[in-house]
């Protein structure tokens, strides 16, 4: 494997679409502490981990050494955030680094987060702090591991700043890599803008952009931006599938948090279910549910409509015709992501190849009407059902009040023949808890990073029990009481 010392970045997204760059600098970091460095995404990404830890490296995690020919941007974008629409939000505390093309040949963005206020901060401070840029590192490795698209955390830096929230907190910046930034919302944005100068070249090479980037077959189609928003119907049905098979949410899926990739962005409010409940909610400030665990698909699914209103000029120069074609694509997003979501419970209830997909979907869903009115701990469920399938159910009936419906859906279930070795490769031992993420949250505030090590550690391979991480593989004691997170 070769690495390099100081990167060489592109700055592509800046040249195609500088009405969408804004050339910016982070704010200066004097001592930056290395909280975090993920090596393995270093190592991938072909930068080398002993140059990162050192100072020059240092500097670079926090956007104070650019290299040669690189020019930081604030993107701008806008976005529906809870329903309603702000037409320019963008980059408020965050800096596009430049583009890095892989040892592997893969193009990523590299950039911060919590480097200093941009032009679109509005009343915002620029900054972030320790705790969640550490949740973010955490709970995206936690989804990677998973196997779930999904940005990368490089580092955390601490910067020895002091910001203010709640209380006085130490300031922190994320380094991340993703597939890219673009966004549901940068496409609305690019649109507004092309409303604004009756031109729609903007929109045009933003989606050129776009399809280069992560599509590059809807070139070819005759109809490239219907084909790109096609496929980015097919990636984010497919992510929003993997979600729910995990338990995940996401907390604040507002369309400036979708990407056109289909990779998982802004870990802000999200958590892993403990009880399955559709209408779990972890953020403190989704009040009314929109963004509730059961609502994501539906969620999803009004976002991507809000992508195709703000692509229609390109999709057809007559808007009624424009309108149908893209009604056409949007109505596959529910049985592409009914068929993703079904695939992924026949994995995670081990069933065969054979069984009919209704005798499959009315064994979900009983299932999961059982988990629910009996309160069950979703992760532990199902990494304890591979032990059913192999013969001891004990440990899942233990999670169950209502022994006689547990009994009678494991006779049903087991009539099929599961297979408890798949069942383990794809229901995880070790999510990261709330519990176990708030300690490791706490510790690291406070200077002590041992805590997060060991949590990293078990989610880091998620599929594998091992001992001295039996209490990773936990739900909280009862009296942990109700969770909530802020952004
Ligand atoms: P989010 O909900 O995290 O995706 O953020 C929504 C918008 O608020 C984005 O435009 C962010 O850049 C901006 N923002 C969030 N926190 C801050 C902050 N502390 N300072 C400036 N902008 C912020
Ligand atoms: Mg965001
Ligand atoms: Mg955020």
């Amino acid at each position: 494997m070769s690495v390099v010392t100081v990167p060489s970045l592109t700055h592509q997204f800046a040249a195609d679409l500088p009405e969408l760059a804004v050339a910016w600098s982070a704010e200066p970091v004097t001592e930056p502490q290395l909280l975090v460095l993920n090596e393995a995404v270093a190592r991938d990404l072909g930068l080398d981990p002993d140059w990162l830890q050192g100072p020059d490296g240092r500097q670079f995690l926090v956007g104070g050494l650019i290299p040669d020919g690189a020019t930081p941007v604030a993107q701008g974008y806008a976005g529906h955030q809870f329903g309603g629409f702000s037409p320019r939000l963008g980059d408020g505390r965050a800096l596009l680094l430049g583009e890095l093309t892989a040892p592997d040949g893969r193009v990523r963005d590299l950039h911060l987060k919590g480097s200093g206020r941009t032009p679109f901060a509005r009343g915002g401070d620029g900054f972030a702090v320790i705790g969640p840029m550490l949740r973010e590192y955490v709970i995206s490795e936690a989804m990677a591991a998973l196997g779930v698209p999904t940005t990368r955390s490089l580092a955390v830096t601490a910067t020895g700043r002091p910001v203010r929230r709640e209380t006085i907190l130490p300031g922190a910046v994320l380094t991340r890599s993703a597939a890219s930034h673009l966004r549901v919302g940068s496409v609305q944005y690019a649109r507004a803008i092309s409303d604004h100068t009756e031109d729609l070249d903007l929109l045009r090479r933003l989606v050129d952009h776009a399809i280069v980037r992560h599509h590059p077959h809807a070139a070819d189609a005759d109809r490239p931006a219907l084909a790109l928003y096609e496929a980015v119907v097919a990636a984010q049905a497919s992510l929003v599938a993997h979600w729910m098979l995990i338990g995940f949410v996401h907390g604040v899926m507002n369309t400036d948090n979708m990407t056109l990739s289909g990779e998982t962005i802004d870990y802000g409010p999200c958590a892993f279910l403990t009880v399955f409940d559709p209408a779990t909610v972890y953020s403190s400030i989704d009040t009314g549910g929109r963004y509730a665990y059961g609502n994501q698909p539906v969620v999803a699914e009004w976002n991507l409509a809000r992508l195709a209103e703000a692509l229609l000029p390109l999709i057809d120069e007559n808007s009624d015709r424009a309108v149908e074609l893209a009604v056409g694509v949007l109505e596959t997003f529910r049985p592409r992501y009914s068929a993703a979501w079904l695939a992924g419970m026949r994995d995670k209830l081990g069933l065969p190849a054979g069984l009919a997909d209704e005798v499959a979907a009315a064994l979900c869903t009983d299932l999961t009407d059982l988990l629910q009115a009996n309160h069950v701990d979703y992760t532990a469920f199902f990494r304890r059902l591979g032990r059913a399938a192999r013969g001891e159910s004990e440990p899942v009936r233990e999670l169950v009040l209502d022994l006689a419906a547990i009994d009678a859906w494991l006779d049903r279930w087991r009539a099929t023949g599961p297979d408890g070795d798949r069942m383990d490769r794809v229901n995880p031992a070790y999510v990261p808890r709330n519990h176990l993420v708030e300690e490791a949250l706490a510790a690291a505030t406070d200077g002590d990073l041992q805590p997060l090590g060991t949590l990293l550690d078990a989610i880091g391979d998620p599929f594998t029990e091992r001992p001295g991480f039996e209490r990773y593989a936990e739900p909280a004691a009862s009296d942990y009481g109700t969770y909530t997170t802020f952004c």
